[in-house]
């Protein structure tokens, strides 16, 4: 069997206190949570901070205090969002670039989300990606529809995406293509071969179900507060470790082991640590 990357979303940019009290918002808190997560078998958390008020927040003042924390408490691999959230210009997205995190998620396309949508035109992307290039990130390609692992086909033909390819595919969020085994498998078929990706169900069923399709089409996980509150039907999840952990058991009873962020490190390629100062 092969070895499963857990990516930990602990916070992102919709959830709040009145969905989950659990929910972590501060620097230290986040930090506390991806700590907790990496100890129930994270190997990626999946950054979005917030501002004094709760709000999603760009500002890289605040990544740098909240990687600072996490740093000091453990060596999971850091992805920032660059997506950001419904609102945002493409510059305030593109901010903790700057901190050269090890790795940033990079939307492939427009979406809509919710009643609301976020726009990544091509000429955005490409900007994006030589965001990505210039601090050494490395990107986790988010694809919400089968045309954004399309165009990323089409910027890798042109040199500007590097491998080994990380896909995340993004089901079932509100506005997008919904989850099931299917649909999962058609994003899977659809990317280069010899890429690693992973899934995130949105909500508390996709979610869980999204565990079980990504382990029977060989690919990594994601789970945490960003996508889906519950631990099960009804019931509040307690913490993002408490989902890691559920994610981890269910991999460790399929036979797979749960990688290690060194191990996530030599498979992406990644530098050693973060070089933010
Ligand atoms: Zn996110």
């Amino acid at each position: 069997m092969y070895k499963i990357a857990i990516t930990c979303a602990v916070t992102g940019a919709e959830t709040t206190r009145d969905d989950n009290p659990n929910l972590p918002v501060t620097p230290y808190e986040i930090a506390l949570s991806a700590f907790e997560a990496f100890k129930a078998g994270a190997a990626i958390i999946h950054l979005h901070v917030r501002d004094k008020d709760g709000l999603p927040s760009q500002d890289a003042n605040v990544f740098r205090e909240t990687m600072r924390l996490i740093r000091d408490k453990c060596n999971i691999i850091i992805e920032v969002t660059t997506g950001g959230a419904v609102g945002m210009t493409l510059q305030e997205r593109l901010e903790p670039l700057k901190l050269m995190p090890e790795m940033g998620s990079l939307d492939c396309g427009t979406i809509n989300f919710g009643d609301d949508y976020i726009i990544n035109t091509i000429p955005m992307i490409k900007d994006t990606l030589s965001a990505f290039k210039d601090n050494k990130v490395k990107p986790t390609l988010e694809c919400f529809d089968l045309s954004h692992i399309d165009t990323t086909k089409v910027l890798i033909g042109e040199g500007l995406i590097e491998p080994p390819f990380h896909y995340g595919f993004v089901l079932n969020a509100a506005g997008g293509v919904r989850y099931d085994v299917e649909t999962l498998g058609a994003f899977v078929h659809r990317i280069p071969e010899n890429s690693y990706w992973t899934v995130m169900g949105i909500g508390g069923k996709a979610s869980l179900s999204a565990i079980y399709g990504a382990i029977s089409f060989g690919g990594f996980i994601r789970v945490g507060f960003e996508d889906n509150i519950f631990y099960s039907k009804g019931v509040i999840a307690d913490s993002n470790a408490q989902l890691v952990e559920r994610a981890a058991r269910i991999a460790n009873e399929y036979g797979c082991e749960i990688a290690t962020p060194e191990e996530v490190r030599k498979m992406f390629g990644l530098k050693s640590d973060i070089l933010f100062s």
